[in-house]
Protein backbone atom coordinates (compact mmCIF):
# COMPACT_ATOMS: atom_id res chain seq x y z
CA UNK A 1 0.00 0.00 0.00
CA UNK A 2 2.63 2.48 1.08
CA UNK A 3 4.74 1.61 -1.65
CA UNK A 4 1.73 2.04 -4.23
CA UNK A 5 1.21 5.57 -2.75
CA UNK A 6 4.65 6.34 -3.25
CA UNK A 7 4.74 5.21 -6.74
CA UNK A 8 1.69 7.28 -7.01
CA UNK A 9 3.37 10.62 -5.52
CA UNK A 10 6.59 10.15 -7.81
CA UNK A 11 4.72 9.52 -10.80
CA UNK A 12 2.06 12.58 -9.57
CA UNK A 13 5.13 15.04 -9.33
CA UNK A 14 7.10 14.06 -12.41
CA UNK A 15 3.22 14.67 -14.49
CA UNK A 16 2.97 18.16 -12.42
CA UNK A 17 6.01 19.59 -12.83
CA UNK A 18 5.73 20.97 -16.33
CA UNK A 19 8.43 20.64 -19.08
CA UNK A 20 11.47 22.46 -17.10
CA UNK A 21 10.74 26.31 -17.69
CA UNK A 22 10.37 29.24 -16.70
CA UNK A 23 9.62 32.34 -18.96
CA UNK A 24 13.22 32.99 -21.06
CA UNK A 25 14.29 31.55 -17.69
CA UNK A 26 14.60 33.47 -14.94
CA UNK A 27 18.18 32.96 -15.25
CA UNK A 28 18.28 34.70 -18.73
CA UNK A 29 16.13 37.32 -17.66
CA UNK A 30 18.96 38.15 -14.71
CA UNK A 31 21.77 38.23 -16.80
CA UNK A 32 19.94 40.24 -19.75
CA UNK A 33 19.76 42.98 -16.97
CA UNK A 34 22.72 42.93 -15.35
CA UNK A 35 25.04 42.88 -18.03
CA UNK A 36 23.15 45.62 -20.06
CA UNK A 37 24.40 47.69 -16.88
CA UNK A 38 28.18 47.02 -18.12
CA UNK A 39 27.20 48.89 -21.55
CA UNK A 40 26.16 51.78 -20.01
CA UNK A 41 28.88 55.65 -19.56
CA UNK A 42 30.63 55.82 -16.59
CA UNK A 43 28.25 58.26 -14.82
CA UNK A 44 25.48 56.18 -15.09
CA UNK A 45 27.05 52.71 -14.67
CA UNK A 46 28.13 53.66 -11.55
CA UNK A 47 24.57 54.53 -10.40
CA UNK A 48 23.57 51.11 -11.59
CA UNK A 49 26.33 49.54 -10.33
CA UNK A 50 25.97 50.30 -7.06
CA UNK A 51 22.30 48.68 -7.27
CA UNK A 52 23.48 45.50 -9.20
CA UNK A 53 21.74 43.05 -7.21
CA UNK A 54 18.47 44.83 -7.07
CA UNK A 55 18.47 45.33 -11.27
CA UNK A 56 19.21 41.45 -11.65
CA UNK A 57 16.92 40.09 -8.90
CA UNK A 58 14.10 42.20 -10.18
CA UNK A 59 14.23 41.05 -13.75
CA UNK A 60 11.75 38.87 -13.15
CA UNK A 61 9.51 40.85 -11.53
CA UNK A 62 7.00 41.27 -14.04
CA UNK A 63 6.53 37.43 -14.64
CA UNK A 64 5.85 37.14 -11.09
CA UNK A 65 3.23 39.74 -11.67
CA UNK A 66 1.19 37.30 -14.13
CA UNK A 67 0.26 35.75 -10.40
CA UNK A 68 -1.07 38.80 -9.25
CA UNK A 69 -2.62 40.78 -12.36
CA UNK A 70 -4.96 39.80 -15.02
CA UNK A 71 -3.45 42.77 -17.73
CA UNK A 72 0.02 41.24 -16.75
CA UNK A 73 -0.02 38.53 -19.64
CA UNK A 74 -0.25 40.21 -22.68
CA UNK A 75 2.55 42.69 -21.74
CA UNK A 76 5.19 39.99 -22.52
CA UNK A 77 4.24 39.12 -26.28
CA UNK A 78 2.46 39.81 -29.27
CA UNK A 79 1.29 37.07 -31.61
CA UNK A 80 1.77 38.98 -34.54
CA UNK A 81 0.72 36.15 -36.82
CA UNK A 82 -2.70 36.50 -35.81
CA UNK A 83 -3.05 39.15 -38.15
CA UNK A 84 -2.11 37.36 -40.99
CA UNK A 85 0.04 37.53 -44.07
CA UNK A 86 2.53 40.26 -43.90
CA UNK A 87 1.68 41.28 -40.46
CA UNK A 88 4.35 43.91 -39.74
CA UNK A 89 2.55 45.94 -42.96
CA UNK A 90 -0.87 45.74 -41.27
CA UNK A 91 -0.45 46.30 -37.62
CA UNK A 92 0.26 49.78 -37.18
CA UNK A 93 3.43 50.62 -35.34
CA UNK A 94 1.47 53.44 -33.18
CA UNK A 95 -1.23 52.07 -30.38
CA UNK A 96 -3.67 54.52 -31.14
CA UNK A 97 -3.50 53.85 -34.39
CA UNK A 98 -3.57 49.99 -34.04
CA UNK A 99 -6.35 50.70 -31.79
CA UNK A 100 -8.47 52.60 -34.12
CA UNK A 101 -7.58 49.66 -37.16
CA UNK A 102 -8.37 46.59 -34.57
CA UNK A 103 -9.49 47.82 -31.27
CA UNK A 104 -7.84 47.99 -27.92
CA UNK A 105 -9.42 44.22 -27.10
CA UNK A 106 -7.84 42.79 -30.25
CA UNK A 107 -4.72 44.00 -29.56
CA UNK A 108 -4.99 43.31 -25.53
CA UNK A 109 -5.78 39.40 -26.56
CA UNK A 110 -2.74 38.90 -28.76
CA UNK A 111 -0.26 40.50 -26.70
CA UNK A 112 1.00 44.33 -26.58
CA UNK A 113 4.94 43.99 -25.49
CA UNK A 114 6.27 47.20 -28.32
CA UNK A 115 3.26 49.09 -27.14
CA UNK A 116 4.39 48.58 -23.47
CA UNK A 117 8.02 49.14 -23.69
CA UNK A 118 7.25 52.41 -25.02
CA UNK A 119 4.94 53.00 -21.78
CA UNK A 120 7.65 51.70 -19.46
CA UNK A 121 10.48 54.09 -21.56
CA UNK A 122 8.27 57.41 -21.21
CA UNK A 123 7.80 56.08 -17.28
CA UNK A 124 11.70 55.69 -17.28
CA UNK A 125 12.34 58.91 -18.64
CA UNK A 126 10.03 60.80 -15.87
CA UNK A 127 11.51 58.95 -13.32
CA UNK A 128 14.75 59.85 -14.09
CA UNK A 129 13.36 63.47 -14.38
CA UNK A 130 11.93 63.44 -11.20
CA UNK A 131 15.63 62.13 -9.92
CA UNK A 132 13.40 59.33 -7.99
CA UNK A 133 16.01 56.49 -7.68
CA UNK A 134 13.66 54.21 -6.37
CA UNK A 135 11.09 54.07 -9.43
CA UNK A 136 13.93 54.29 -12.04
CA UNK A 137 15.50 51.60 -10.50
CA UNK A 138 11.80 49.14 -10.27
CA UNK A 139 11.03 50.93 -13.91
CA UNK A 140 14.75 49.70 -15.11
CA UNK A 141 13.93 46.29 -14.33
CA UNK A 142 10.94 45.86 -15.50
CA UNK A 143 11.47 47.78 -19.16
CA UNK A 144 14.51 44.83 -18.86
CA UNK A 145 12.12 42.01 -18.39
CA UNK A 146 9.78 43.62 -21.36
CA UNK A 147 12.70 43.87 -23.42
CA UNK A 148 13.76 40.44 -23.17
CA UNK A 149 11.08 38.74 -23.72
CA UNK A 150 10.31 40.67 -27.49
CA UNK A 151 13.52 39.11 -28.49
CA UNK A 152 12.43 35.34 -27.99
CA UNK A 153 11.15 34.54 -31.04
CA UNK A 154 8.42 32.41 -29.24
CA UNK A 155 7.40 35.62 -28.07
CA UNK A 156 5.39 36.96 -31.16
CA UNK A 157 3.50 34.14 -32.47
CA UNK A 158 0.41 32.52 -31.76
CA UNK A 159 2.21 28.93 -31.52
CA UNK A 160 4.17 29.83 -28.76
CA UNK A 161 5.00 26.74 -27.17
CA UNK A 162 4.86 24.89 -30.29
CA UNK A 163 1.10 23.79 -29.58
CA UNK A 164 -0.29 24.08 -33.03
CA UNK A 165 2.42 21.68 -34.20
CA UNK A 166 2.57 18.98 -32.10
CA UNK A 167 5.80 20.63 -30.13
CA UNK A 168 4.70 21.12 -26.99
CA UNK A 169 7.06 22.27 -24.12
CA UNK A 170 9.55 23.67 -27.10
CA UNK A 171 9.03 27.60 -25.59
CA UNK A 172 10.58 26.78 -21.89
CA UNK A 173 13.05 24.54 -24.16
CA UNK A 174 14.07 27.60 -26.17
CA UNK A 175 14.33 30.42 -23.83
CA UNK A 176 14.98 28.83 -20.15
CA UNK A 177 16.81 25.08 -20.97
CA UNK A 178 19.18 26.13 -23.52
CA UNK A 179 20.53 29.21 -22.13
CA UNK A 180 20.68 27.37 -18.59
CA UNK A 181 22.85 24.81 -20.09
CA UNK A 182 24.93 27.37 -22.55
CA UNK A 183 24.79 30.56 -21.72
CA UNK A 184 28.00 30.72 -19.44
CA UNK A 185 29.83 30.11 -23.03
CA UNK A 186 28.48 33.13 -24.20
CA UNK A 187 30.24 36.17 -25.09
CA UNK A 188 28.57 39.43 -23.48
CA UNK A 189 31.12 42.01 -24.72
CA UNK A 190 28.43 43.81 -26.83
CA UNK A 191 29.50 47.17 -26.92
CA UNK A 192 28.31 50.24 -25.70
CA UNK A 193 24.56 51.87 -25.33
CA UNK A 194 23.68 54.23 -28.00
CA UNK A 195 20.94 56.68 -27.89
CA UNK A 196 17.77 55.56 -29.44
CA UNK A 197 15.97 57.80 -31.65
CA UNK A 198 12.79 55.97 -32.01
CA UNK A 199 12.21 54.11 -28.73
CA UNK A 200 9.03 52.64 -30.73
CA UNK A 201 10.69 51.77 -33.94
CA UNK A 202 13.63 50.07 -31.86
CA UNK A 203 11.55 47.43 -30.06
CA UNK A 204 9.31 46.83 -33.51
CA UNK A 205 12.26 45.82 -35.25
CA UNK A 206 13.15 43.56 -32.69
CA UNK A 207 9.58 41.76 -32.40
CA UNK A 208 10.80 41.45 -36.27
CA UNK A 209 13.88 40.27 -35.96
CA UNK A 210 12.36 37.63 -33.37
CA UNK A 211 9.90 36.75 -35.58
CA UNK A 212 12.17 36.10 -38.66
CA UNK A 213 13.51 33.38 -36.34
CA UNK A 214 10.39 31.45 -35.61
CA UNK A 215 10.38 28.87 -38.66
CA UNK A 216 13.63 27.98 -37.78
CA UNK A 217 12.56 27.62 -33.95
CA UNK A 218 10.23 25.03 -34.83
CA UNK A 219 11.65 23.71 -37.96
CA UNK A 220 15.57 22.59 -36.54
CA UNK A 221 13.42 20.97 -33.31
CA UNK A 222 10.84 18.87 -36.06
CA UNK A 223 13.52 18.00 -38.20
CA UNK A 224 15.80 16.54 -35.31
CA UNK A 225 13.10 14.89 -33.47
CA UNK A 226 12.56 13.18 -36.70
CA UNK A 227 15.89 11.89 -36.58
CA UNK A 228 16.48 11.37 -32.89
CA UNK A 229 16.04 7.88 -30.91
CA UNK A 230 12.83 8.82 -29.68
CA UNK A 231 13.78 7.16 -25.46
CA UNK A 232 16.66 9.74 -26.08
CA UNK A 233 15.03 13.44 -26.83
CA UNK A 234 14.27 13.28 -22.90
CA UNK A 235 15.78 12.65 -19.77
CA UNK A 236 14.68 13.75 -15.95
CA UNK A 237 16.73 15.85 -13.99
CA UNK A 238 16.61 16.47 -9.97
CA UNK A 239 15.50 19.51 -9.18
CA UNK A 240 15.60 20.45 -5.40
CA UNK A 241 13.29 17.90 -4.16
CA UNK A 242 11.39 17.10 -7.62
CA UNK A 243 12.39 15.09 -10.67
CA UNK A 244 12.14 16.73 -13.70
CA UNK A 245 11.43 15.52 -17.39
CA UNK A 246 13.44 17.84 -19.55
CA UNK A 247 14.82 17.73 -22.67
CA UNK A 248 18.13 15.32 -22.34
CA UNK A 249 21.13 17.21 -22.34
CA UNK A 250 22.69 15.66 -26.15
CA UNK A 251 19.27 16.81 -27.49
CA UNK A 252 19.74 20.06 -26.68
CA UNK A 253 22.75 20.59 -27.28
CA UNK A 254 22.52 19.05 -31.24
CA UNK A 255 19.48 21.50 -31.07
CA UNK A 256 21.32 24.15 -30.25
CA UNK A 257 24.44 23.42 -32.28
CA UNK A 258 22.06 23.51 -34.96
CA UNK A 259 20.77 27.01 -34.82
CA UNK A 260 24.51 27.85 -34.62
CA UNK A 261 24.35 30.81 -31.96
CA UNK A 262 20.81 32.12 -32.76
CA UNK A 263 19.94 32.14 -28.58
CA UNK A 264 23.96 33.85 -27.69
CA UNK A 265 22.56 36.79 -30.53
CA UNK A 266 19.17 37.09 -29.70
CA UNK A 267 20.24 37.74 -25.51
CA UNK A 268 23.03 39.80 -27.33
CA UNK A 269 20.79 41.72 -28.87
CA UNK A 270 18.49 41.80 -25.75
CA UNK A 271 21.37 43.03 -23.30
CA UNK A 272 22.78 46.18 -25.88
CA UNK A 273 19.04 47.32 -26.32
CA UNK A 274 18.13 47.35 -22.49
CA UNK A 275 21.28 49.05 -22.09
CA UNK A 276 20.54 51.48 -24.97
CA UNK A 277 16.82 52.19 -23.41
CA UNK A 278 18.10 53.18 -19.85
CA UNK A 279 20.75 55.29 -21.53
CA UNK A 280 18.35 56.96 -23.73
CA UNK A 281 15.59 57.75 -21.55
CA UNK A 282 18.61 59.41 -19.06
CA UNK A 283 19.96 61.45 -21.83
CA UNK A 284 16.01 62.08 -22.71
CA UNK A 285 15.60 63.43 -18.85
CA UNK A 286 18.48 66.04 -19.32
CA UNK A 287 21.32 63.41 -17.98
CA UNK A 288 20.33 63.95 -14.12
CA UNK A 289 23.36 63.59 -11.56
CA UNK A 290 21.90 60.61 -9.04
CA UNK A 291 24.96 60.31 -6.91
CA UNK A 292 23.33 60.63 -3.56
CA UNK A 293 22.01 57.71 -2.05
CA UNK A 294 18.28 56.70 -2.13
CA UNK A 295 16.05 58.16 0.36
CA UNK A 296 15.63 54.93 2.94
CA UNK A 297 11.52 55.57 2.81
CA UNK A 298 11.64 55.24 -0.79
CA UNK A 299 13.12 51.63 -0.95
CA UNK A 300 11.08 50.74 1.80
CA UNK A 301 8.05 51.29 0.07
CA UNK A 302 9.51 48.93 -2.66
CA UNK A 303 10.23 46.08 -0.56
CA UNK A 304 6.99 46.31 1.28
CA UNK A 305 5.41 45.98 -2.62
CA UNK A 306 8.13 43.36 -3.39
CA UNK A 307 7.15 41.35 -0.56
CA UNK A 308 2.94 41.66 -2.05
CA UNK A 309 4.06 39.95 -4.85
CA UNK A 310 5.97 37.32 -3.91
CA UNK A 311 2.86 36.36 -1.68
CA UNK A 312 0.90 36.16 -4.40
CA UNK A 313 3.43 34.07 -6.97
CA UNK A 314 3.75 31.95 -4.71
CA UNK A 315 0.21 31.34 -3.33
CA UNK A 316 -1.83 31.95 -6.92
CA UNK A 317 -2.35 30.27 -9.95
CA UNK A 318 -1.47 32.88 -13.26
CA UNK A 319 -3.53 34.97 -14.13
CA UNK A 320 -4.21 34.75 -18.31
CA UNK A 321 -2.30 32.80 -20.15
CA UNK A 322 -0.04 30.50 -19.17
CA UNK A 323 3.20 31.95 -21.88
CA UNK A 324 6.06 29.93 -20.83
CA UNK A 325 4.60 26.13 -21.48
ZN1 LIG B 1 7.96 37.67 -19.45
Amino acid sequence: MLIALKRFLLVFLILLVPLFSKPWGFFAHKRVNRVAVFTLPTELMSFYKEHLEYITEHAVDPDKRRYAIVEEAPRHYIDIDHYGEEPFEKVPRKWLEAIDKFTEDTLQAYGIVPWHVQRMYFRLVKAFEQKDKAYILKVSADIGHYIGDAHVPLHTTENYNGQLTNQKGIHGFWESRLPELFAEDYDYFVGKATFIRSPLDHIWDAVEDSHAAVDSVLDFERILTDHYPSDRKYGYEERGASTVKTYSRDFSAEYHEMMSGMVERRMRAAIITVGSFWYSAWVEAGKPKLEENIPPKDLQTLEEEQKELEAKFRSEAIKGREHDQ
